[in-house]
């Protein structure tokens, strides 16, 4: 079969790699019928990863598919059922799956590497498929709209709902976005779905924040630095908003977030720290009562409330993406997200 593999940074390629296969009765096999690149993809790609990309690295974390092959002790899957997958599998048995926070899986792990298929291919192996996947209704497979709306429940929407929950977005409160990618996006989204009356999403690129706007945003900030928190505080009466969304990951980012939460205020945090956290004023958000919480996005706990949402149409996530191409322009893909020319590159296969 045909996979995406990283042989070094900024070496994107589509080549001939061993067939998925089941391997253990737990496993399916997935064909995959759509894919994406994730922000967080460009990390090996740019080479900003502790370990380089080597030759034949698999990669891709996002997909959905038909299940094409099931191993004999997978209960919840047969041949024809389409599926998504969250960004990591999952057992679905061990006390974390069961307390919520799959990413921490004692048998979990990521796609790609050189031990597993990654999703940017033509198929998978889906270990601990019981666990790990989630049925969709069959008749989603002929509508691209809906295809893209949940796809994005494999990593941006569940990780951008993520964030809402970790910074206590409740009814009627007011919500603050630090990022304009496909995750801050999505952020408020999530916000506006659990019923934010104010949500302000910092971002400069007008393509960006148009979408931001449609998703629920009410107020943008283009300015960055101080005369952001300024622009923030003063949307807010001066204190600042209760929830405050942190989708980047950068020191710059996370300090934004924290100078633009109000007393009593709550950030949610899941761009991945790109720094040592030591620019983190603690003392600050002691003072005035200032929660932190997120991390890596259990999308799987999450996945079947979002599911619900997105086939009633309550939500539309598919704008994340503004691209489409085959799994053959895979390197056009990451050169257009790395200069910033697409927002997010879906592929259909
Ligand atoms: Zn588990």
């Amino acid at each position: 079969m045909r996979a995406t593999v990283i042989n070094a940074p900024y070496d994107i390629q589509v080549e001939e790699v061993p067939d998925a296969a089941v391997r253990k009765p737990t496993d399916v096999v997935l064909r995959v019928l759509r894919a994406c690149i994730c922000g967080s993809d460009l990390w090996p790609y740019r080479g900003e990863v502790a370990t380089a990309p080597r030759p034949g690295q698999r990669i891709g974390h996002e997909f959905l598919g038909v299940v094409e092959e099931a191993g004999s002790e997978v209960t919840g899957f047969r041949p024809g059922d389409l599926a998504v997958a969250p960004f990591m599998y999952s057992d679905g048995l061990c006390d974390f799956c069961r307390e919520g926070v799959q990413t921490s899986c004692v048998h979990g792990g990521g796609w790609g590497g050189f031990d597993h298929d990654g999703g940017q291919g033509e198929a998978v192996r889906v270990p601990y498929a019981d666990g790990t996947l989630v049925k969709l209704p069959k008749d989603a497979a002929s509508d691209d709209r809906v295809l893209a709306a949940l796809l994005t429940l494999s990593d941006v929407m569940g990780t951008g709902h993520h964030a809402a929950v970790g910074a206590e977005v409740r009814a009627g409160g007011t919500v603050a976005v630090v990022g304009d990618g496909a995750v801050g996006l999505c952020g408020v989204l999530a916000a506006k779905r659990l019923g934010a009356e104010q949500i302000v999403i910092l971002g400069r690129h007008t393509e960006r924040t148009d979408i931001a706007r449609s998703f629920g945003a009410t107020h943008v900030v283009a300015q960055r630095g101080d005369e952001a928190v300024e622009a923030v505080r003063e949307l807010t009466k001066g204190h600042g908003a209760h929830s405050v969304i942190e989708a980047v990951g950068t020191e710059q980012s996370m300090t934004t977030a924290v100078r633009i939460t109000r007393p009593g205020g709550s950030i949610g945090y899941v761009g991945a720290p790109h720094g040592s956290g030591d620019g983190i004023d603690l003392r600050h958000l002691f003072d005035r009562n200032i929660a932190l919480r997120g991390g890596l996005a259990p999308v799987r706990q999450y996945l079947p409330e979002l599911l619900a949402d997105v086939l009633s149409g309550a939500i539309d996530p598919s704008p994340v993406f503004d691209a489409t191409l085959g799994l053959d322009r895979v390197a056009d893909g990451y050169r257009a997200m790395n200069d910033r020319t697409a927002l997010k590159v879906l592929l259909a296969l």
